[in-house]
């Protein structure tokens, strides 16, 4: 098959910038990537993308390509030409991945490529949320440090109008075999090239933004839409707002997790709200109607006449949206019933004649039913 048009592999006209044919090549090697794009043709695309490449982003293999075509590529083409130091240095390195794979039950770590495009790292930013807030969701602004895509070189860490060559030592590879005397004999080990600290490439100019880090860190900012009804420990995943990518891999992901100040008079668990309200022993036995706060306001309740202490009632309605689902929770009162302290002497007197019309004998250290009553009242 004839070999197409290293431009219209990239998709750019012949006039095309460095710039231009940086970010096409991202765009299209992100695309065709083996580890990323599944169809059949794909690692057949993405060679030809990244030789497409290799020679358009080097000025000089760029101007011998459009003089003389694909012929300037060959190996042994003459001037200025050609792929500088490729090929595996010597026959030896094959067999030696063999033997790697075996150790290592073969496959993944020895075709591991150190160019391939790898999603950035995912952050946690934790948000803490009023109790309230949580119930009815809120808009929130959040600020943090991330690594992001260098602008001036696109992430590539090269300067503008240069491009990361193949390195030199390890061939691309990012590994160097390293032997070594034993008294077993020599033994070869694998080991981070050290010229291009695995990555297979070296940048010879660095870009001067990110001194050819790639990416810079920067504060940035995301809004947050909290949803109504979470609940404390809760997590929100935004997708691309982690670190940047590498390779033009994808940023990574922001992972929010709410926490939930605890209210000082309720208590909550999914959409159910539950609250304690303390009424006097005398509404507990005739009857009452109260004002219960709840999150949607003040709300009346009625306590039936006889009503004992613990008793739970339940307000339709008046809890927390429910996160997953439709409606809302109820609320629910428990009554605790309070009994008085510092009685005056009206109270005492007529709490006796209570006693009396209910039957209700107190015994005394005396013997005196009213003695008793007095004493207390007197400690106060
Ligand atoms: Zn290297
Ligand atoms: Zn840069």
């Amino acid at each position: 098959m004839a070999k197409r048009d290293y431009y219209e592999v990239l998709g750019v006209s012949k006039g095309a910038s460095d710039d231009e044919i940086k970010k096409a090549y991202r765009k299209l090697s992100k695309k065709y990537h083996p580890d990323i794009n599944k169809e059949a043709d794909a690692d057949e695309k993405f060679k030809e993308i990244a030789e497409a490449y290799e020679v358009l982003s080097d000025a000089n293999k760029r101007a011998a390509y459009d003089q003389y075509g694909h012929a300037s590529t060959d190996p042994n083409f003459g001037a200025g030409g050609g792929f500088g130091g490729g090929g595996f240095g010597g026959s030896g390195f094959g067999g030696f991945e063999d033997i790697f794979d075996s150790f290592f039950g073969g496959g993944g770590r020895a075709r591991y490529n150190p160019n391939a495009p790898r999603q950035g790292e995912d952050l946690q930013y934790t948000l803490d949320l009023e109790f309230e807030e949580a119930v009815f969701g809120k808009q929130s602004t959040i600020r943090y440090n991330r690594k992001q895509e260098c602008e001036t070189c696109h992430g590539d860490g090269a300067k503008p109008g240069t491009s990361p060559v193949t390195c030199s030592k390890c061939s691309g590879t990012g590994s160097i075999n390293v032997e070594r005397n034993t008294p077993l004999g020599r033994i070869q080990t694998r080991s981070v090239c050290d010229v291009c600290n695995g990555t297979g490439q070296e940048i010879k100019e660095k870009c001067p933004t990110c001194v050819g880090a790639g990416h810079v860190k920067d504060r940035h900012t995301v809004k947050v839409t909290v949803p109504a009804g979470v609940e404390d420990g809760d997590q929100m995943r935004l997708s691309g707002q982690g670190e940047a990518g590498k390779n033009g891999g994808p940023y990574g992901d922001l992972y929010v997790i709410f926490r939930v100040k605890p209210s000082k008079q309720f208590q909550r668990r999914g959409a159910e709200i539950y609250y304690e309200a303390p009424i006097h022993f005398v509404q507990a036995a005739l009857g009452d109607e109260i004002q219960v706060p709840t999150v949607h306001g003040k709300v009346k309740l009625k306590i039936p006449a006889g009503t004992q202490t613990g008793t739970t009632f339940r307000i339709k309605g008046k809890g927390a949206p429910r996160l997953r689902g439709t409606g809302q929770g109820d609320q629910h009162v428990k009554v605790n019933i309070i009994t008085p302290k510092n009685l005056n002497s009206k109270q005492a007197e007529l709490l006796r004649e209570f006693a009396k019309a209910s039957d209700i004998s107190i015994t005394e250290e005396d013997g005196s039913f009213f003695n008793k009553v007095k004493d207390v009242f007197k400690k106060d």
